[in-house]
């Protein structure tokens, strides 16, 4: 079904769902489609007799996937909405549809003005869920002005060519030898900062929702957000007890690398504690009085978005080995799972 800017699937989830003669399912979708939600029960309820339980915690993106405690409430099948897959079939305790929301926004002609900031001929294009239906479009416009644009296959959290995470930049990071610069399809700030970052070379984002071009920009964020993490990183040299977060999201999890940040602080002769959670917030760490520091090991945008909203600083897995004295500055980057 086509809702304002985006297509959004629904007839293999409904062929599934009656193929499976499923009573109760629920929809689970990211707080920027959920203005939507109605329209798409309503649609539902025309093709299917199931009962639909609308999910309406936050879902910040494919890690992070509908409760197992919602088996309580009988529900049987899950429709996913907004994100491609992440995890393994074995991961998800509740069977899952992941429906993408394709924007059906055109791109063409954000994506001819990004042509004269490019630098270089061979061009790595990535971009984010919503738009990855137009990567072959975007790589024809390229090629159509003597370019050499280039996709990669991301790692194993990674579902398309060309698609990147807040959380997962591989699909651009495998190719940063044979490029000379990056397109980014999108909008936001994190990705392209990160991947400008990771990767040290120029980052162009086009984001076909406002029609406009970003290079400057970026450069004056990414400098602005590395002072931050300095300042940050500065400001926790002398931090005696450290929290270690673990994520209590399915996708968000990394307990063996929580393990050996334990290990890592432990052995400098600090103290450290794991403090599980499923929704983070800044209000959720108040009670924390005696810990000088967090690291988190769940959604590594935690540590960055919102950083000034928290009262103890929180640093990343890779920003505590600068911490420790095990890295060097120099060798920063975004954290990425
Ligand atoms: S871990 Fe964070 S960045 Fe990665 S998919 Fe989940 S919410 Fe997005």
């Amino acid at each position: 079904m086509k809702i304002e800017k985006y297509n959004i699937n629904l007839e293999k989830a409904i062929k599934l769902i009656k193929k499976k003669e499923y009573k109760i399912i629920g929809i689970q979708i990211p707080d920027g489609l959920k203005g939507y939600i109605l329209k798409i029960v309503e649609y539902l309820e025309t093709k299917i007799s199931s009962k639909i339980l609308i999910i309406s915690d936050p879902c910040f993106g494919a890690c992070d996937i509908a409760n197992y405690e919602l088996k309580n409430l009988g529900l049987e099948f899950i429709i996913h909405i907004g994100h491609m897959p992440l995890l393994k079939n074995e991961e998800i305790l509740i069977p899952t549809i992941f429906i993408n929301a394709h924007s059906i926004l055109n791109i063409k002609n954000v994506v001819k003005k990004s042509i004269p900031l490019l630098e270089g001929k061979t061009i790595g294009v990535v971009t984010t869920a919503q738009h990855i239906e137009n990567i072959e479009n975007v790589l024809e416009i390229l090629k159509d002005n003597n370019l050499n644009p280039i996709i990669s296959k991301g790692d194993n959290r990674i579902f398309c060519d060309g698609q990147i995470l807040g959380c997962n930049l591989s699909s651009g990071m495998k190719i940063k030898k044979d490029v000379d610069s990056y397109l980014f399809i999108g909008s936001g700030n994190f990705h392209p900062i990160g991947l400008l970052i990771c990767s040290k070379k120029p980052v162009i984002a086009a984001d076909p929702y406002t029609n406009s071009i970003k290079k400057e920009e970026l450069y004056k964020l990414r400098d602005k957000i590395l002072k931050q993490r300095y300042g940050l990183i500065a400001s926790s040299l002398n931090s005696k007890k450290f929290g270690i977060i673990i994520g209590i999201k399915r996708g968000q999890q990394r307990m063996e690398l929580a393990n050996k940040i334990k290990k890592m602080i432990d052995s400098s002769k600090k103290k450290s504690f794991f403090i599980a959670i499923d929704v983070f917030s800044s209000s959720s760490m108040h009670g924390f009085r005696d810990i000088d520091c967090l690291v988190s090991t769940s959604c590594p945008r935690i540590a960055i978005d919102d950083f000034i909203q928290y009262k103890i600083p929180i640093l990343t897995p890779i920003e505590l080995e600068i911490v420790l004295g095990l890295r060097k500055w120099e060798d920063y980057v975004f954290d990425q799972i």
